[in-house]
């Protein structure tokens, strides 16, 4: 089941395992209810080194390959889906500055995000522009000393929680996606506050906040990358994040499966448990089938980035679309599975049900995937011919 895995990569999973069962699972369903962050849940990441494992190492982070990374995204979802979305965060709102930050920059923040001393987040949606992120107002004037930030970036995840922002901002408004630059701004920056939090369908545990800037003054030395290089940082950015949302996933289609499992093999109608009836087999067949090709997705990405290879974004947008649609699919079955229990909250998988609508939507809806899939296929097409 855990083919080509290394003896290395399985032990942190196991370990992964360990302490997603142990500690948030458990806590999950209240964590749901309430809507708390769990910051309880934050020290057990940080305390396992969990949170920055993918950081690199010359900067305190555990210098894990890739793969690794995504093997306890997977078992973390598995328990809290909340949990590993905040997880992500550190990664997504981190990755901008390790792709494309200074060495200052980095020897400045890189050690308190991989030591998760503080949260990451990453602030590119506007609630004009989501997927057309090019479409974004909030914008960046230059002055002798600084950029003077102002406008409004919604659903940031770890919005509030975070101390580490990375933010995208027009420096030219005329140049379109090429006018987009990426800062780094910290929390309790003059001109930089909070504004609505949401109440989710799920993941309810993660916090996902607005941003306001108004006349927010950050020193130049906060510019990330180029200017105007933004927008490719974020795309790029995201090719390496978004198997973490297959991964993401795929743990909590496992879940759904494991609940399934459990239920079927206990519940009897008709004189029988209902795993022997051959309608409820087969789904769960179907479930493990597909879980089990939505995992081969995910790691192929993993694998793929820690050889080396340099463009991945088809395989990684790949990952994420079918890893999210084939949870959707198990977590259906899943509630099917249970009747009218699945609809009740005393029984988890109503909650993945509701947890699993994220994964299609975050870090690009799966329209978005596909035209990132279908626009790398036929550009291929186009050489070749
Ligand atoms: C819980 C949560 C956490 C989030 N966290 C973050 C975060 O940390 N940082 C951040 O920057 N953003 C975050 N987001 C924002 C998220 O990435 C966007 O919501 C998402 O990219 C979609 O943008 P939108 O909501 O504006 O939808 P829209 O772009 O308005 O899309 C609406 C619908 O139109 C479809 N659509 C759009 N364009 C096309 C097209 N060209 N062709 C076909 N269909 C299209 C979409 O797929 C969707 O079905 C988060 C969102 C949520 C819900």
């Amino acid at each position: 089941m855990q083919f080509g895995l290394t003896e290395e990569q399985l032990a942190v999973k196991e370990a992964a395992h360990r302490l997603a069962q142990e500690k948030f699972a458990p806590r999950a369903a209240e964590i749901d209810e309430t809507g708390e962050f769990p910051w309880d849940n934050v020290d057990l990441l940080r305390e396992s080194g969990f949170i920055g494992m993918a950081y690199p190492e010359e900067f305190g982070g555990g210098g894990s390959d890739h793969l690794s990374h995504l093997l306890v995204k997977e078992e973390i979802s598995r328990a809290c889906l909340s949990t590993c979305t905040i997880m992500a965060a550190q990664y997504l709102g981190g990755m901008p500055l390790m792709l494309a930050g200074t060495q200052e920059q980095k020897e400045k923040y890189l050690p308190r995000l991989a030591e998760g001393e503080i949260l990451a987040a990453f602030g590119l949606t506007e609630s004009d522009a989501g997927s057309d992120a090019g479409k974004i107002t909030t914008t960046a004037q230059k002055n002798s000393d600084s950029y003077v930030i102002n406008g409004r970036k919604c659903f940031v995840t770890n919005g509030g929680v975070a101390d580490f922002y990375t933010v995208f901002a027009k420096t030219d408004p005329e140049a379109g996606t090429r006018g987009i630059t990426a800062f780094i701004i910290e929390k309790d920056t003059p001109g930089f506050t909070f504004g609505k939090s949401e109440n989710k369908m799920g993941i309810r545990g993660s916090a996902t906040r607005e941003l306001v800037f108004e006349d927010c003054h950050i020193p130049i030395e906060n510019l990330l990358g180029e200017e105007g290089g933004g927008y490719k940082l974020a795309l790029r950015t995201l090719d390496y994040t978004r198997p973490g949302v297959g991964a993401e996933a795929v743990g909590l289609a496992q879940a759904a499966l494991d609940a399934s499992l459990r239920y079927s093999t206990e519940r009897a109608v008709f004189g029988s448990v209902i795993a022997e009836k051959q309608a409820i087999a087969f789904m769960l067949a179907d479930m493990a089938t597909e879980i089990e090709a939505a995992r081969m997705l995910v790691y192929k990405v993993g694998a793929m980035i820690n050889a080396g290879v340099k463009r991945f974004t088809l395989e990684s947008s790949q990952a994420k679309l079918y890893a999210s649609e084939m949870a959707r699919n198990v977590v259906h079955k899943a509630v099917q599975i249970h009747g009218g229990y699945g609809f009740m909250k005393e029984f988890p998988v109503e909650r993945y049900y509701r947890d699993q609508r994220i994964t299609e939507l975050y870090e690009g809806t799966s329209e978005i995937q596909r035209l990132i899939i279908s626009g790398n296929l036929l550009r291929d097409h186009a050489k070749n011919l």
